[in-house]
Order: structure tokens, then sequence, then C-alpha cells
């Protein structure tokens, strides 16, 4: 409960180490030299996130992984005021290639956040692990 006139603490977040296994390790090591992998379907031509062995819409497994370039507009967006750590924005952003990406907007003016918004891709290191991707407006 903060009292009138209180200074508000700085929002600090803890960023937890994404959990690495034999499916998102090439993910995580491709993050480590801040490059963001979507994947895209050989067999349907459908880009999709996360990048995985088969394509989520139509099953085959004819599928690579491509490097995004960072670029995306806002999609959706929920501004969360009431948060321990301070206000956040959660949100979908479409990256250039396609693919829609559920994430947080940081790094911005939140008053300024609005559909179809350019945005870029942040990285924010984790605690003890690879960074991780988020979005700021560009
Ligand atoms: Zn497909």
């Amino acid at each position: 409960m903060s009292e009138p006139g209180e200074k508000k603490a700085p929002a600090v977040r803890k960023i937890f180490p994404p959990a690495v296994n034999t499916e998102t390790e090439r993910f995580w090591k491709a993050a480590e030299e801040g490059k963001l992998l979507y994947g895209y379907c050989l067999a349907c031509n459908e880009p999709h996130y996360y990048p995985r062995s088969f394509c989520p819409f139509c099953f085959s497994e004819r599928v690579e992984w491509r490097q995004a370039s960072g670029d995306a507009t806002v999609y959706a967006y929920s501004i969360m005021y009431r948060s321990p750590t301070g206000p956040y924005t959660i949100a979908y952003v479409e990256l250039a290639e396609g693919p829609r990406i559920l994430t947080n907007l940081v790094d911005c003016d939140f008053e300024k956040i609005a559909i179809d918004a350019a945005a870029k891709l942040v990285w924010k290191p984790s605690d003890g692990g690879a960074p991780v991707p988020f979005f700021t407006l560009a």
C-alpha cells in the first residue's frame, strides 16, 4: 500500500530463464546470438511461431526455421496497471514475416501504444538463462 507522497520504487521484474529442452535448444541458442527464429512450412507456405518440428496448420514435417527481421506491428494489447511490480503491457505483435507472437511491450510510453503501431524486437536478459524476446514501439 503506498502512502500519499511516497516515492514509487522502480518496477523491477524478474525474467525467469526459459526452459530449454531438445526441441527448443536451437531456438534459445539462436536467441543468445540475438536471432529470433520462426517456423515456415514448405508444404503449405504458412509461417508460424513458435518454430517446431511440424506445421501447426497442415501437420507436415517439411518445416524450416527462419530468422525474423525483428520488425512487427501491434496486433492487440492490454495494459495491466495493477501489478506488484508496476504496470506492464501484454500484447500480440505480428511479425513482418506473418506470425503473431504473445509478448510484452517494454521500454515505451504506454500511452503511445496503439493497434497497428510499429514495434521492434528487443532482448532482455533472463535470470541465469538465455535472453528472452520482447517488443518495444519502433
Ligand atoms: Zn503447413
